[in-house]
């Protein structure tokens, strides 16, 4: 039978592990500091438990990590991007992503800690939301990943980065809302365990509103952002099918109720396409929503994921230009909006989420495809 990992287990669950196998309580603290405090990647490593109760613990359980099976370094902002073999052989990618790279222009320099190092996570393998714009809706759902899989993206990206990770973002492969047990878990441990406040963690949902009312009322001290890019719903129908079952003014309604009980600025992300949501209509709705819910936007160019279906074409949108987006900023600005430009980051790495992990996993499988020679 398979042993249990024990990491993505919280503190309390370690003890009641500990206890299980007729050890004191105190020793699942013990535990919970050696794995996510110290980083041991294995029992031998905790060298202030006893050779029987290591004997014991090698026994019973594991430390499963994740595999890095390639990183790729943007030669231009240092963004990398970190591709993970998971135990089941699937993949999922995290972004590392730098100071100055977050955000782009004189926003990079007000941005209070330029000693940032944020990762951006994964926490499904695919996603079911099926977003137009978006190379990991391609997978559809395949699973959700365990806590200790999204724990260990932050160990793996700290041990590879070989300095801290100060922020992490819920922004990769995957709807966190839809494995929000596993999600707020993983949460629990990396404020506690690795050590990352919670005003430094952000979860992004593409909308799910009635998650969004939890969260609230679970007084959880997290950032949440919002992938909104229109304020016409059936455009937003058609780019985000999951507006469909949760509108506009059902998630608009979750997102003002969530401010109320918080009393944190929600970040709204709006990916700027070209001739599409960047009119003089979209501008104002903008100025009317941040005037009646305390919020940022984060204006995010658009990378073309036509790679992701080869003839399929899933989108027509383009891409606003560098200058069209300069003065949609500014024209926001000028009416008092809080905007950033989040830097194109990584261009050269298959930015786009979920793009390498499907081009690596294309490659892999036909590599692996006889070639018509071989046939025959
Ligand atoms: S954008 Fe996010 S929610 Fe939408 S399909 Fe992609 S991973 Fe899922």
């Amino acid at each position: 039978m398979k042993k249990p990992n024990l990491k993505g287990l919280t503190a309390a669950e370690l003890s009641e592990f500990c206890v299980a196998l007729g050890e004191k309580e105190y020793r699942g603290r013990q535990l919970f500091t050696w794995m996510y405090e110290k980083e041991a990647p294995s029992f031998d490593r905790m060298t202030t438990f006893s050779a029987k109760f290591r004997e014991d613990l090698e026994s019973r359980a594991s430390i499963e990590s994740l595999t890095l099976v390639e990183a790729r370094r943007s030669a231009g902002d240092g963004t990398t991007k970190l591709l993970f073999e998971l135990s089941d052989g699937k993949r999922i990618e995290s972004v590392l992503i730098p100071p100055k790279t977050a955000f782009k222009g004189k926003d990079a320099g007000e941005e209070e800690e330029q000693k940032r190092l944020t990762l951006c996570v994964s926490t499904q393998v695919g996603c079911p939301l099926d977003c137009s714009f978006c190379a990991t809706a391609t997978m559809g759902l395949l699973r959700n990943l365990t806590p200790g899989e999204i724990v260990d993206q932050v160990i793996q990206a700290r041990a590879y980065a070989g300095k801290p990770i100060t922020n992490v973002v819920y922004m990769g492969m995957g709807e966190p809302f839809l494995n929000y047990e596993n999600v707020m878990k993983s949460v629990e441990i990396i404020t506690t365990g690795l050590k990352i406040a919670a005003k430094r963690i952000t979860v992004s949902t593409a909308g799910w509103a009635p998650m969004i009312r939890q969260m609230a009322d679970e007084g959880r001290k997290i950032k949440l952002a919002v992938s909104l890019h229109t304020l016409d719903d059936n455009a937003r129908t058609e780019l985000m099918p999951i507006n469909a079952r949760f509108p506009l003014e059902e998630l608009l309604d979750a997102v003002e109720y969530y401010y109320r009980k918080t009393k944190e600025r929600v970040t709204f992300e709006y990916i700027l396409f070209d001739g599409w949501n960047d009119t003089d209509d979209d501008l104002r709705r903008i100025v009317k929503l941040s005037r009646s819910i305390p919020s940022k936007i984060n204006i995010i160019p658009f990378h073309d994921i036509a790679f992701a279906n080869p003839g399929v074409k899933r989108t027509s949108l383009k891409p606003a230009s560098a200058e069209r987006m300069e003065e949609f900023v500014r024209r926001l600005r000028d009416e008092h909006v809080t905007v950033f430009i989040r830097s194109s980051a990584g261009e050269d790495i298959d930015a786009a989420c979920g793009q390498l992990a499907i081009n690596v996993e294309r490659k892999r499988t036909s590599a692996k495809k006889p070639t018509h020679t071989a046939r025959r």
